[in-house]
């Protein structure tokens, strides 16, 4: 068996016309403009990699976008202070504070100053706890991505067995409840599991993030299952040079999977549209607009 390749990336490209699209009407019917602020705190050079490409297609799809670059020294109530001003601010719908923030700053108190409304990361208790309870927040776009690739690949997931490998707050547990949302029954595993080949090898559904280069092996995977790949690694090869891997053996699961998204052009993209998504719903709340159907 050889696996359908979920491309991840033209997915991306219809969401991103769309939300576009949403924009386009918006604008037209309501003179509302979708507004993303991003903060950056810092030098990290992916972190400014992902705030550059955040801001490119933020303005693509017709939004505005608000960049703030702060020093690594700024103070954790300055960063705060700031967010308080973006919430008060009615330009802007979304706010997204870029992690990791360097280590004198309190994540969570951060995130915690964060308005849910404008929360289009998710990250917020608030929107955690709307999750968890079937309520209308916003949902973490790294997770809302790969719900919806399975959606488009199997339509109906009620009764599969699906297994999460992960348990952070920002892609395990959210991806776990989403796949609760839609009835599979779901595992999550992580670094204490006990035979995470066996729990992996009964799973129809296999949704990896861990931060292991292609810790799930190939033949852990059951023939016919989807396998979703979140890691994002940056492994060198014997010729010095870096290169891309999930934390699924690849090639390997390939051979046995029905579906797999590829590292990279899998999930990367999707979180990036998800992203836009979340903003444009985000806008539409604030305002009490119907958000324009596609
Ligand atoms: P975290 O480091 O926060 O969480 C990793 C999880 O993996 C933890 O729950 C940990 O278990 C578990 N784990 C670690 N080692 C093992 C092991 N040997 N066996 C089983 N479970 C293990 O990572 P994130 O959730 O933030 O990210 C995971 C991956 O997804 C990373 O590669 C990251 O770069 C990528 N990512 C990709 C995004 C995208 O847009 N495509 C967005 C966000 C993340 P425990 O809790 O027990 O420690």
């Amino acid at each position: 068996m050889t696996a359908d390749v979920i491309d991840g990336k033209a997915f991306s490209e219809s969401l991103k016309q769309d939300v576009a699209k949403q924009v386009a009407i918006l604008k037209e019917k309501y003179n509302l403009i979708p507004g993303l602020a991003v903060v950056l705190v810092g030098e990290n050079p992916a972190s400014q990699i992902y705030v550059r490409n955040k801001n490119k297609s933020t303005l693509a799809a017709g939004m505005k976008s608000f960049e703030h670059r702060l020093t690594p020294d700024v103070s954790e109530a300055e960063l705060v202070g700031l967010v308080h001003k973006l919430n008060d601010d009615p330009a802007v719908h979304g706010i997204l504070v870029q992690l990791p923030l360097p280590k004198h700053i309190n994540e969570a108190a951060v995130i915690d100053a964060i308005s849910p409304a404008k929360d289009v990361d998710g990250f917020h208790v608030i929107n955690s706890g709307l999750l968890a309870t079937g309520g209308k927040g916003m949902v973490p776009c790294t997770p809302l991505g790969c719900i919806m690739m399975l959606k488009n690949r199997l339509g109906n997931m009620s009764g599969l067995d699906a297994v999460v490998v992960g348990r952070s707050n920002i892609v395990g547990k959210p991806m776990a409840q989403l796949l609760l949302n839609e009835n599979c029954t779901v595992t999550i595993a992580h670094s204490r599991t006990r035979n995470l080949s066996g729990v992996v090898k009964r799973a129809d559904i296999v949704i990896a993030a861990v931060g292991v280069p292609e810790l799930v092996k190939g033949d852990w995977i059951k023939d016919g299952a989807i396998v979703i790949d979140v890691g994002i690694n940056r492994i060198e090869e014997e010729d010095g040079k870096t290169k891309l891997v999930g934390d699924v053996e690849y090639a390997a699961a390939a051979r046995h999977a029905a579906a797999i998204t590829p590292v990279p052009g899998g999930v990367g993209p999707m979180t990036i549209a998800l992203l836009l998504k979340n903003t444009v719903t985000a806008a539409c709340r604030q305002t009490n607009v119907a958000e324009p159907e596609i």
